[in-house]
């Protein structure tokens, strides 16, 4: 078998399209998204992706307010800052980017942002109500993965899906998410005995571990439909947690790294902050 490509690249380009139009249509009635970027410090991967970011909001015709702090900066510093874009009209998503320096709280940071402008979904509350299945604000790569997933009509109900990570940031969402569609959800981690055995058994498979090709073809079965969320940076390029090529060969879908999960995350985050906006317009700031 020859796996058939979970193409983010091109479904992130069909949301990015709609949130344009919509933007254009909430523009008329005087609203421009706004999107607050926070990027503390000069960590290179972090400068990235708040590249990457801002150039999507533009894209989008949102306003995009980049505030770029110095590494030392402390954190009543930061959180003034926080304390002013929650009550900004103009700023409708408020990201911080992690990893923040030592000196500062990063669950303080998190919790200090108003909940309707945690367009990442990390607050306690917006993860809150997600563990308990009410309307929340979901985190951009977990709600990305199942976008993929509802695009290309995977279904879910009945399934095992096996999870390997359990950050707050991936792999627990992701775990919720997928149980909230009623497959039958393991997560794995670093001290899960005979990892193998769980991979095997899946018929969704969700890497999220931060290792290059860590998955590889001994670990599937035939038919599994395989989600990469890794970013790897290595000298020949960016590389997955999966071993792309071995387990393509035996999976039904694969997402491809770069061009998979990744590109999907930036287009949440613009339809959070979309969201988020025309909710404002609708009376509630
Ligand atoms: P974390 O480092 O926070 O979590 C990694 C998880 O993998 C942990 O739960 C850890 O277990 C588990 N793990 C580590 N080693 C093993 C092992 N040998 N066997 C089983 N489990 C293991 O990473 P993130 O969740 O933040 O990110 C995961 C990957 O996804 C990274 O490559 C990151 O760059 C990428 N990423 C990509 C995004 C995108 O947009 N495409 C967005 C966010 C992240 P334990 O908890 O026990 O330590």
């Amino acid at each position: 078998m020859t796996a058939k490509i979970l193409d983010g690249k091109k479904i992130a380009a069909e949301i990015r399209a709609s949130v344009k139009g919509e933007t254009l249509l909430l523009k008329e009635r005087g609203i421009v998204p706004g999107l607050a970027v926070v990027l503390v410090g000069d960590n290179p991967a972090s400068k990235v992706y708040v590249g990457q970011k801002e150039k999507g909001c533009l894209e989008a015709g949102f306003a995009s307010f980049l505030h770029r702090l110095p590494g030392g900066t402390s954190q009543k510093d930061l959180l003034d800052l926080i304390g002013k874009l929650n009550a900004d009209p103009l700023v409708h998503g408020i990201l911080v980017q992690l990893p923040l320096p030592d000196q500062i709280d990063e669950e303080k940071v998190i919790a200090a942002i108003k909940p309707e402008k945690d367009v990442d979904g990390f607050s306690p509350v917006n993860m809150g109500r997600l563990v308990a299945g009410m309307s929340a604000i979901e985190p951009c790569t977990p709600k990305g993965i199942m976008r993929l997933l509802e695009a290309s009509r995977i279904e879910l109900a009945g399934k095992e899906a096996v999870v390997i990570g359990r950050s707050n940031i991936v792999g627990k969402p992701v775990a919720l998410m997928l149980l909230a569609r009623s497959a039958t959800v393991t997560v794995c981690h670093s001290r899960t005995r005979d990892l193998a055995e769980h991979t095997k058994r899946a018929d969704i498979l969700v890497a999220a571990v931060g290792r290059p090709r860590f998955v590889t073809a001994d670990m599937v079965k035939d038919g599994v439909v395989v989600i990469d969320v890794g970013i790897n940076r290595l000298e020949e390029g960016l590389v997955g947690d999966v071993d792309f090529e071995g387990v393509s060969e035996k999976a039904s879908w694969i997402t491809p790294v770069p061009g998979g999960v990744g590109p999907m995350t930036i287009a949440m985050l613009l339809e959070n902050t979309l969201e988020q906006a025309k909710l404002s317009g609708e009376g509630r700031s």
